[in-house]
């Protein structure tokens, strides 16, 4: 398979009052062609940081990209002029965000959104771009998509703007679509509604997805590939099979037991991860997870675990797996409780 989209090294910090905040710490993960790739992670572990820098669209405050490189279809991304880079913007890569609202534009009709990219990026004649708003208002579900296309965002249930978002991102047929958060708005059945849509559409498409989400559990329907990320770093990743069946980081199997389950017993509680995660201005020398890890060894504190290889496809970031931990006699909190 073909490499698609190649982020290497990546790191990404906000300049606040007091200091920097290391929000991206050095990541490294390919997308190849076709390929849907979740990045999992609580709030603030640099998940949506990730994909703005992708778009080169950090947000405010000001962000800096501070090393690493994004290369896309052979693209430097980093390097592009701006011009350019508004190719790459909705006609290469398309973006669908958590809250339609805010990114939908409330002046505009959707069919207008829609024909936006397609005349602009396409130079498709206007007749023409209406003709396949219809189109792809129709494919993403909304009835009367003919008399739809003239109406603005707040005629729409959140639903049907979720919807619309999805129409506007897929307009120009992009290579890579990074949805993030794209259901948290909307109720549990609209939710999978829209991500069966979205896996439908992308394997009619055969485009590729990055899927960032905090729960884990939409995961399993859409995803191919899984990447964990915990403050600002990679922690784990791996195939859906591994990583829901053979978890190796502390963390990513916190997040699997926080999540309910089909076959849970009715006794059986879920346990959510205790603690925070740590402060990104000044991030902990060690392993960044330690202060939440019922296992956390003295090294844990000082020395930032290597990756680990555990398969062609999964690697964990945790001194656990390092060929001569012995957690037992290191007085593992987990161990000695
Ligand atoms: Fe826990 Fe240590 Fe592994 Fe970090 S490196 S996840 S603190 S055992
Ligand atoms: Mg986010």
């Amino acid at each position: 398979m073909k490499t698609l989209l190649d982020v290497k090294d990546l790191s990404v910090s906000f300049g606040v009052y007091g200091g920097e905040v290391q929000a991206v710490r050095g990541i490294s993960f390919a997308v190849t062609e076709g390929e849907a790739v979740a990045i999992v992670g609580e709030s603030g572990s640099g998940k949506s940081v990730t994909a703005q820098a992708i778009m080169r669209l950090l947000a405010v405050p000001p962000g800096k990209i501070r090393g690493g490189s994004i290369t896309f279809a052979g693209q430097d991304l980093l390097a592009l002029p701006e011009k350019e880079m508004q190719k790459v913007r909705g006609r290469q890569i398309g973006m669908i965000f958590q809250d339609p609202m805010t990114s939908l534009n409330p002046t505009m009709t959707v069919g207008a959104q829609i024909m936006e990219g397609l005349v602009r990026h396409r130079r498709m004649s206007r007749a023409a771009a209406k003709k396949r708003a219809i189109e792809l208002l129709a494919t993403v579900g909304i009835p009367h998509a003919e008399s739809r296309i003239s109406q603005y965002p707040h005629h729409f249930s959140g639903g049907m703007r979720q919807r619309a978002m999805i129409a506007i991102a897929l307009a120009c047929s992009p290579a890579l679509l990074i949805a993030d958060e794209p259901t948290t708005a909307l109720d549990v059945t609209i939710q999978a509604q829209i991500l069966r849509l979205m896996k439908e559409l992308q394997r009619q498409t055969r485009s590729s997805i990055i899927l960032i989400t905090h729960d884990l559990g939409i995961v399993a329907d859409l995803c191919d590939r899984v990447i964990v990320m915990y403050a600002g770093q990679i922690v784990e990743t791996g195939t859906k099979r591994e990583i829901f069946r053979n978890p190796q980081h502390p963390y990513t199997k916190g997040l699997l037991r926080s999540l309910p389950r089909l076959n849970q017993a009715k006794d059986e509680p879920l346990v959510p991860i205790y603690g925070t995660p740590p402060d990104l201005i000044m991030p902990p020398p060690g392993c960044p997870f330690c202060s939440r890890c019922e296992e956390a060894m003295q090294i844990c504190e000082t020395d930032v675990p290597a990756f680990t290889r555990l398969s062609e496809t999964q690697s964990v970031r945790c001194w656990l797996q390092h060929p001569q931990a012995r957690p037992e006699e290191c007085g593992g909190k987990g161990a000695s409780a």
